[in-house]
């Protein structure tokens, strides 16, 4: 913590350009407390950590959920700047007591509330949840910053995510969706814009860095980024990795998908050339694209050609799959929505390419049979073939 109270209501705060021998003096005199549950704090003056507050041990806060680093103490600081150096008026460690939550910086800009958590450290998912959720009640907009520590970057496009940061994946209209980090270390934001979900972790994405003397906070909420084309190039390359990719040690999902797969007289690898693209809302399905379209595919087939289908059939086949946790789908607070849009949308890529039509009476018919390649070369060129005739972006 940045902020504490002396016994006599004085509020500290440590950003405030103190001297160590002020602070020391100060702590000689004063005793201090927290903010929140009035209990006593230590301030702490070392030469390895920055200066902060920090509850005595038995002193169990109920705000206080997780260690602050020296990294999150850092970043907190510079953001705190960072914000009223563009003369945003910010508040550090605000108490929100309707919602019995502390955010690390509270703002109101343009009109809007808003809660900014630097978050380095792991948080459970329903901790999470219950948060943003507590701000969006409170009609508070939450900006969720990662620390850049937390990043796991595969490659210049390949990301892995843990489950709060997909929940803070907020929508935007041109870049898809877009989730920020800051690293103290360096002063510099990492934005991922049009983050494609590859399975519960992996991501493709394009990363944006910008050092923060270079971006406003009307850039990071309302981010102008150029966008990269080559999602189609890049989303073959996914496909490609499925259909080598042996797992060793598989997940009890993805036994269950081979075993689906090999009753029915194909190769897991081999899935149809209609299977595993990207759709609009699919980030609302953690399992990979390839292996919930198959069983979708697989499940029209048991429709004869001609034979009417709806979208609840469809709906009610994924989420019985989904209840029986062969597939697994995602809580996305930032969105309206839920994982039948994404089915929605992959219906609509069907009737593009001619595999299914719509009949009047809102159902659906199959007009053409699912493609199984035969090999991994003929699925490869075929891949490629069908990713041409589609918009990836
Ligand atoms: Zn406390």
């Amino acid at each position: 913590m940045l902020i504490a109270y002396t016994e006599d209501r004085k509020r500290i705060s440590l950003v405030q350009g103190w001297k160590i021998d002020q602070l020391e003096h100060l702590r000689k005199e004063k005793r201090f407390v927290c903010p929140v549950c009035k209990k006593p704090v230590r301030l702490k003056l070392g030469t390895i950590r920055r200066w902060h507050f920090a509850h005595i041990e038995e002193a169990r806060c109920s705000v206080e959920l997780e260690a602050e680093s020296d990294y999150h103490l850092h970043g907190k600081e510079q953001l705190y700047h960072w914000l009223m150096d563009q003369k945003i008026h910010t508040l550090l460690e605000p108490y929100l007591s309707s919602i019995n939550q502390r955010p690390d910086l509270f703002t109101f800009y343009e009109g809007r509330y808003y809660a900014i958590e630097y978050q380095c450290s792991s948080i459970p998912l329903p901790v999470f949840e219950k948060r943003t959720k507590g701000y969006l009640q409170e009609d508070i907009h939450p900006l969720w910053i990662f620390g850049g520590n937390r990043m796991t970057r595969k490659s210049s496009t390949f990301f892995s995510l843990s489950p709060i940061e997909w929940a803070a994946l907020q929508p935007h209209p041109k870049m898809k969706n877009i989730l920020h980090y800051f690293c103290s270390d360096n002063n510099q934001f990492f934005s991922l814009i049009n983050i494609k979900s590859l399975s519960s972790q992996s991501a493709l994405s394009q990363m944006i860095t910008t050092r923060a003397n270079d971006i406003t906070f009307q850039d990071l909420l309302k981010p102008q980024f150029l966008q990269e084309n080559s999602w189609k190039d890049l989303w073959l390359t996914v496909k490609k990795k499925w259909r080598y990719n042996v797992v060793l040690y598989p997940s009890w999902s993805q036994k269950y998908f081979n075993s689906y797969c090999l009753q029915r007289n194909f190769s897991p690898y081999l899935y149809p050339i209609e299977a595993g693209w990207p759709t609009k809302h699919h980030e609302w399905i953690e399992t990979p694209p390839y292996i919930w379209q198959t069983f979708i595919l697989i499940y029209l087939s048991t429709y004869p050609l001609e034979a009417r289908f709806t979208f609840q059939n469809v709906y009610h086949f994924l989420k019985e799959l989904i209840e029986k946790r062969v597939c697994s789908t995602r809580t996305l607070p930032y969105y309206d929505g839920h994982y039948s849009y994404a089915v929605m949308s992959y219906l609509q890529l069907l009737i593009n390419r001619g595999v299914i039509k719509r009949t009047s009476s809102k159902g659906y018919f199959r007009v053409k049979e699912i493609q199984y390649p035969k090999s991994i070369n003929e699925a490869i060129v075929r891949d490629e073939e069908f990713a041409s005739q589609i918009k990836i972006n």
